[in-house]
């Protein structure tokens, strides 16, 4: 690991001030992300600004919803009672991430900014344009089990790692965000972004930018949701693929994870099964017509056909009763 300066600021703005300014500072938080690419050699920044000592740590109930500090731990979240009973699916998908021990030292802005899981980008040997822009991506014709199959480039074919995005996705959440230029609120959709030809870029945020909270509108009356996880082990595995899911009389809102560079909102398949019934005939369509710009490889082809019966499974469900 290279030597690097450790701070602890005392306020927001100070913290903002030792990024913002220095393009080589980080924030660290749990760094149960960051600290793992020091070691890798991933990350190297000369500078890490530890915000885990500043007032962020609270969750709020407000006449709109929720509002998540950054700093809260991604354990507290799911445990939160107004999270376990109007908000099941971001429980359920904080939940299935990680384990019991890293889900206590885990953050809820340190989750929504944790790098891909790609087996190359961690591989400090191999090319890869998100960690070496213009190096090449080794993923493409490479070991592709895990890799995206929509929205994917010539660039990079990696996806987004976070449970917890995908369902705040579907949650039509937000972020505020505090940047040397002032506070700003950036859409969930906005946040994460397809890799194009820049893939090193993960997210809109600009550097320096602290993510201070979270907020979640609360969801229409009657409302029921949930998160569904296929993956390799029971536990302690990133997703395959993921569905988190709203019904709300006609309203029907679907996030799909695994499959994408970020959460990918279904928005086709959402129009289609919107005051339709939930069966499951109309769901398979629906996802066959959102999946019609899919590109796959032999290894992950079998994301199509898991994607569809997962959410087939999930808004059936759903549509059945709360969960
Ligand atoms: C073995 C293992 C299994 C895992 N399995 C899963 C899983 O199944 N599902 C899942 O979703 N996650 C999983 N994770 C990931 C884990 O949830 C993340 O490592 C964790 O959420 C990151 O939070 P952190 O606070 O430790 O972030 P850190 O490691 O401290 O930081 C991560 C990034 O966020 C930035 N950052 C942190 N706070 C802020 C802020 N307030 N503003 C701006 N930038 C900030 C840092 O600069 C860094 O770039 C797993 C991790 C491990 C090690
Ligand atoms: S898929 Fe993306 S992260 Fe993985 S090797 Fe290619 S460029 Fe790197």
């Amino acid at each position: 690991m290279r030597p690097f300066d450790y701070e602890r600021p005392g306020t927001l703005d100070e913290a903002v001030s030792l990024v913002a300014f220095d393009p080589d500072a980080s924030y660290i938080a749990g760094g149960s992300n960051l600290v793992d690419h020091l070691k890798l050699g991933v990350a190297t920044p000369t500078r890490l600004v530890d915000v885990r000592g500043l007032p962020l740590a609270d969750i709020e109930e407000t006449a709109d919803g929720l509002r998540i500090g950054a700093n809260v731990r991604n354990s507290d979240l799911a445990a939160h009672p107004a999270v376990r009973s109007q908000y099941a699916v971001l429980s359920r998908a904080l939940l299935s991430g990680a384990s019991a021990q890293i889900r206590h030292q885990a953050t809820a802005a340190g989750n929504l900014l944790q790098r891909t899981r790609c087996v190359y980008f961690a591989d400090a040997t191999t090319p890869c344009n998100k960690r070496e822009p213009g190096s090449g991506c080794s993923a493409i014709g490479g070991y592709d089990r895990y890799n995206a199959v929509l929205g994917t480039s010539e660039s990079c074919v990696a996806t987004h790692p976070s449970d917890m995005a995908v369902a705040l996705a579907v949650l039509d959440a937000s972020v505020e965000v505090l940047g040397a230029d002032g506070v700003r609120t950036i859409p969930l959709a906005d946040l994460h972004r397809l890799p194009g030809d820049s893939p090193e870029h993960d997210t809109s945020l600009v550097h320096g930018e602290l993510i201070t909270a979270v907020t979640v509108p609360a969801l229409p009356d009657g409302a029921v949701s949930t998160y569904y996880k296929a993956r390799d082990r029971a536990s302690y595995a990133f997703a395959l693929v993921s569905v988190a899911a709203v019904v709300a009389g006609d309203e029907v809102r679907v996030a799909w994870g695994g499959v994408a560079h970020q959460p990918w909102r279904a928005t086709r398949l959402e129009a289609a099964l919107h005051g339709g019934p939930l069966d499951e005939d109309p769901i398979r369509a629906a996802c066959a017509d959102e999946l019609a710009d899919a590109v796959t490889s032999e290894g992950n082809s079998y994301k199509l056909a898991m994607i569809t019966g997962a959410t087939a499974m999930v808004l059936t469900g759903l549509a059945g009763g709360p969960r």
